[in-house]
């Protein structure tokens, strides 16, 4: 039986050869006993071109990951989330000592933002749109009251490439907004650990401060530089995702919520069920009777419906 995995949301592609041949070519021509130039200078640069909003703007770390532990941490306070969504946010929190304060997304996955609002004396607020494992884009109103707030606030935006909404444009109204993107999904670079940040400058030099010159290794950094220059691949996929994402949420649109994303929440628990046939979903521990996939390609996404509809006819 061969293993699907379908669980962690990752690209079903790995990076085509003829970017791995020209990382290949870097990689042989690296002098690996020097340090990186100090804050990937050339790293951050490439991602002010590619967003357009210029290198003061950007930040880059080790996956996303790393900017909300940073983030979290610099906080040292209360920290509002809004379940269900990313278990990271609260898992910093805990390793800080932060409380999580809990704004519970609405029944239809809404977000709650008069309610998160009142919690004047929170230091951090963490959107997530669109949100995991639900799928779905926050409305970008609600997003704004949020910002009225005056509160410093994090919109972890690492589905955006399958989503088709672009939030950036409120970096120019809002200084207090945070929105972390990665390199981990769209452009199937999970194993290596890039993310970025993008905000106003100053709250850039700031972050930038609390990091270590040598933050990130030159082989991440300079594959994520290759890959935002052929980003003409990396739409292609992400088109095929979206695609397929469309296909299986019609096929299985009883038993899941439509996505924004490169996944799909189910209304039912069926991690057991499904890993019995060596497909391997994502159990969800917070969130009763659900669980998430993985848009795979067509092929595993096939073998997935079959499995799919076989349970629901017994
Ligand atoms: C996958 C994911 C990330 C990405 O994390 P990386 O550290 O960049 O790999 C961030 N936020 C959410 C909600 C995610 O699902």
């Amino acid at each position: 039986m061969k293993e699907i995995y379908l669980d962690k949301n990752e690209n079903p592609f790995n990076i085509p050869d003829t970017i791995k041949e020209k990382f290949i070519g870097y990689v042989k021509t690296s002098d690996f006993n020097r340090y990186p130039e100090k804050g990937l200078p050339s790293l951050i640069e490439s991602l002010g071109k590619f967003t357009g909003l210029g290198s003061g703007s950007i930040i880059a770390s080790n996956g996303s990951d790393e900017l909300l532990d940073m983030l979290i941490k610099r906080a040292n306070g209360n920290i509002v989330i809004s379940s269900p969504t990313f278990e990271m946010y609260s898992f910093y929190a805990n390793n800080y000592g932060n409380r999580v304060i809990d704004v519970p997304l609405k029944d239809d996955f809404s977000l709650n933002a008069g309610e998160i609002i009142k919690h004047r004396d929170a230091k951090l607020i963490i959107i997530c749109s669109p949100n995991n494992p639900t799928g779905n884009l926050i409305d970008r109103e609600s997003i704004k009251t949020v910002l009225e707030s005056g509160i410093t606030a994090v919109l972890d935006n690492a589905y955006y490439e399958f989503s088709g909404e672009d939030y950036k444009d409120l970096l120019k109204k809002y200084n207090n907004l945070i929105i972390l993107r990665t390199f981990s999904k769209a452009f199937s670079l999970a194993g290596m650990r890039v993310g970025y940040g993008m905000s106003n400058p100053d709250l850039m030099s700031e972050l930038k401060k609390l990091q270590a010159p040598f933050y990130m290794n030159i082989l991440s950094a300079k594959l994520a530089e290759i890959m935002l220059e052929n980003y003409g691949p990396v739409k292609d996929k992400i088109n095929y995702i979206v695609s397929e994402r469309k296909r299986v949420y019609s096929e299985l649109k009883d038993i899941a919520y439509n996505s924004d994303t490169n996944f799909l929440m189910l209304k039912k628990d069926l991690y057991d069920y499904l890993a019995t046939k060596g497909i391997h979903i994502r159990k969800l521990p917070l969130v009763k009777d659900r669980s998430r996939i993985t848009i795979g390609t067509a092929e595993e996404n096939n073998i997935l419906i079959s499995a799919i509809r076989e349970y629901i006819k017994v």
